[in-house]
């Protein structure tokens, strides 16, 4: 299976993440997950990066889309989940060429929906637990900013791809699972 979750930061995608990975066994690709890892290690692709994530900016497209093109090239055919990429129509577009030159498809894309205060409360919860730098509220509300301006038109381009299925990311964690399983089922 070959997936891509997407949604507003905060929407869950971590969590239902791990549930989808245990359940079918995808190897999960989070971009956030490499990044933080990089700056931790201080790697020059950490040291650039940090600016952009402590400010709740995108990282520049080239430095993810290489991230990206060096993972998928690594699997041969097992199935993966992408969590936080593409973020952008340009890393959607270059997606597409990776997966293409290796005679891949993607199967689906999950959209887990989410409202701004909704996010907002979450995260400041989530920053109390987990301390995560970009966690402020300031922070936040530029991601979600960048969210709208820059990854929300992936809506169009996969609805036009006739890939895109959007679940309702509110509510108990165990439902959102369930609607997210009866879309992958057909696809295991
Ligand atoms: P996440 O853990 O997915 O919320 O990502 C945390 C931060 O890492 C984002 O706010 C961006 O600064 C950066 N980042 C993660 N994935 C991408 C991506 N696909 N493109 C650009 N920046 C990214």
């Amino acid at each position: 299976m070959k997936l891509i979750i997407f949604g507003p930061p905060g929407a869950g995608k971590g969590t239902q993440a791990e549930f989808i990975k245990e359940k079918y066994n995808v190897e999960h690709i989070s971009t956030g997950n490499v990044l933080r890892e990089a700056v931790k290690n201080e790697t020059e692709v950490g040291l650039l990066a940090k600016s952009y994530m402590d400010k709740g900016e995108l990282v520049p497209d080239e430095v993810v889309i290489e991230i990206i093109n060096q993972k998928i090239s690594s699997l041969g055919d097992k199935g993966f989940m992408l969590d936080g990429f593409p973020r952008t129509i340009k890393q959607a577009e270059a997606l597409d060429k990776v997966l293409d030159k290796q005679d891949l498809n993607l199967d689906t894309v999950v959209l887990l929906e989410v409202d701004d205060e909704e996010v907002v409360k979450r995260i400041m919860k989530r920053q109390k637990i987990e301390g995560r730098d970009d966690d402020s509220e300031d922070v936040v509300r530029n991601r979600l900013k960048v969210y709208r301006d820059q990854t929300s038109p992936l809506r169009s381009y996969y609805s036009e791809k006739g890939l895109l299925e959007v679940v309702e990311g509110v509510g108990d964690i165990t439902d959102i699972s369930k609607r997210i399983d009866n879309i992958l089922e057909q696809y295991a």
